[in-house]
């Protein structure tokens, strides 16, 4: 993806509190974030809808984990969230964006003390919106993409604190997905410190057999992904069984479907893991079924004028 400011030069971005142009979204290079990597992001996508309007996804939901990143960061966001709420729609508003990525990020900025043990500086907070097609590709998205187990364990439950979307905790990631990309794979699966599969570096993970879906539990070291939540609500509503459960490697190459859930992937298809086929190589009838499910509920479907979920919907 291109960056953000060469798409749209004329974007505004949200910044402490008030609008400003998309070139004020400036930080000294003594921002503490910046060095140490204390600071929580969130990553919350708008659909514009058959009627021409955009409607957020489970923007209070996005927003609330906000607020929790930062208080496992011990940060605290001088803002409520009936505020971030708000901006992130004036933002999209302003941008006149009803489909768009938002990418709200609460940072450490300069201007108190620079050591480790430094509380005195301020706790800033941006919000940019931009265009982000599908993360892992439009054939991706349909045909299924080819993942590697990384090399890198996902950090353990007292070393990373998992339930956080805490930006330093990103290298572990990027390391991750630069090696798979290298290796000419589209993703990577982490695998925790004991062998069982946690999650890809940006989505949580599903596997079908039998018809049965699988994803590890919450109490493993994975994020608590609301696209997860929406596919375990959506599957369930559809009778599909649902286990909450440890994945061992193997199991993997032996399922019958794999698919990645996550804001930026939406629902992403795995047709190959470490050179293996998953299933018949192809997109599975149980993870199309849920990806149309879930398309249809982020973008509405066209005649129908009653959403499945209005709850999840802010309308911008
Ligand atoms: N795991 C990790 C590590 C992530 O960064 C993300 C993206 N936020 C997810 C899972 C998926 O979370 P969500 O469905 O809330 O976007």
């Amino acid at each position: 993806m291109a960056h953000p400011s060469k798409m749209m030069p004329a974007q505004k971005l949200w910044l402490d509190g008030r609008l400003v142009p998309f070139d004020a979204g400036q930080v000294h290079v003594l921002t503490h974030t910046l060095h140490y990597g204390l600071g929580a992001f969130e990553g919350i996508r708008s659909y514009r809808r058959p009627d021409g309007s955009g409607a957020v996804f489970r923007l209070a939901d996005h927003i609330d984990r906000l607020f929790a990143s930062c208080h496992i960061a011990t940060m605290v966001i001088p803002h409520t969230r009936e505020t971030l709420v708000q901006a992130c729609k004036d933002t999209l508003r302003a941008n006149e964006m009803t489909e768009a990525y938002l990418r709200p990020l609460a940072f450490i900025g300069d201007g108190g003390g620079f050591g480790l043990g430094s509380l005195d500086n301020p706790v800033r907070v941006a919000i940019a919106a931009f265009e982000w097609g599908a993360y892992l590709g439009e054939d991706g998205l349909k045909n299924g993409i080819r993942a590697k187990v990384s090399s890198f364990t996902r950090g353990g439950l007292n070393s990373s604190m998992s339930k956080g979307k805490i930006c330093g905790q990103y290298v572990n990631s990027v390391l991750a997905k630069r090696e798979a990309l290298k290796a000419g794979y589209a993703e990577a699966i982490l695998l925790d410190g004991h062998g069982h599969v946690a999650e890809a570096t940006g989505e949580n993970l599903f596997m079908v057999r039998k018809g049965v879906l699988r994803t590890p539990p919450l109490s493993a070291a994975i994020l608590d992904g609301i696209t997860r939540d929406t596919i375990i609500t959506l599957a369930r509503e559809q009778n599909l069984r649902v286990e909450e459960s440890n994945i061992g490697r193997d199991e993997l190459y032996l399922a019958d479907e794999v698919f990645f859930t996550g804001t930026a992937a939406e629902i992403t298809p795995v047709r190959e893991i470490d050179d293996r086929s998953i299933g018949a190589g192809t997109t599975g009838p149980i993870t199309k079924q849920l990806q149309t499910a879930y398309f249809d509920l982020v973008k509405g479907v066209p005649g129908t004028e009653k959403p499945t979920h209005p709850e999840w919907l802010s309308f911008v």
